[in-house]
């Protein structure tokens, strides 16, 4: 494991401890030599994590796309790319990564995440997911995903492609331990497994 890409809020958030988390992840990714991958923005979360990582030496790669890069971009990078559009940039991030962090964040981080646990499903990557929950940030969210379990269009197997944890370091190692699932994706009409 090499680059751990990283889903965030452009904003900050209504608590410290969501910037505390960003930090704790920066440090961790610096401490481990794993180079961040992330949307290459100064703001919110996303600039905390660049900041940190680079302060501690490590390496960042931002990826963001024309329209965004004079209004946010980060111009301390390690590499910044500037790319065509959000769906370039999405498979970019992804192909560079060799595992993906959503820490708290809005609808960018949640689209951002579920694309990547979709094509995950589909075995078009292997690589692993996870969602770092602040200060319980993500509750709720699991909740739904179980209730969409118990309905019969998620697999419980399945699952496990998004493993959740509050602390950076457990999330890590959850991803180098991470085996893929080896059931496919659908039930039958009635429910059954095909
Ligand atoms: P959000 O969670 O809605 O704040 O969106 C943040 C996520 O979507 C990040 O992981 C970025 O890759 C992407 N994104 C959304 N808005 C921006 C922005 N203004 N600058 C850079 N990336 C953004």
């Amino acid at each position: 494991m090499k680059r751990i890409c990283v889903y965030c809020g452009s904003n900050a958030g209504g608590r410290e401890e969501y910037l505390a988390a960003a930090v704790k992840l920066g440090e961790a990714l610096a401490a481990q030599n794993l180079e961040l991958i992330y949307g290459g923005a100064s703001v919110g979360l996303m600039g905390a994590i660049a900041d940190t990582v680079l302060e501690h030496g490590g390496r960042v790669i931002g990826i963001i796309p024309h329209h965004l890069k004079n209004e946010v971009a980060h111009h301390h990078l390690s590499e910044l790319h500037v790319v065509d559009n959000m769906h370039q940039r999405k498979k970019m991030m992804l192909d560079l990564a060799d595992g993906m962090i959503a820490m708290p964040g809005g609808f960018g981080t949640l689209e951002e995440i579920f694309e990547a646990v979709t094509w995950g499903q589909l075995r078009l990557h292997v690589k692993p997911c996870g969602l770092l929950n602040i200060c319980g940030y993500y509750d709720s969210l699991i909740a739904f995903l179980k209730h969409a379990v118990a309905e019969k269009f998620i697999r419980a197997e399945h699952l496990a492609l998004l493993p959740v944890s509050q602390d950076p370091l457990a999330l890590l190692q959850s991803f180098r331990d991470f085996k893929p699932p080896a059931t496919g994706k659908w039930f039958s009409n009635a429910g059954m497994d095909l």
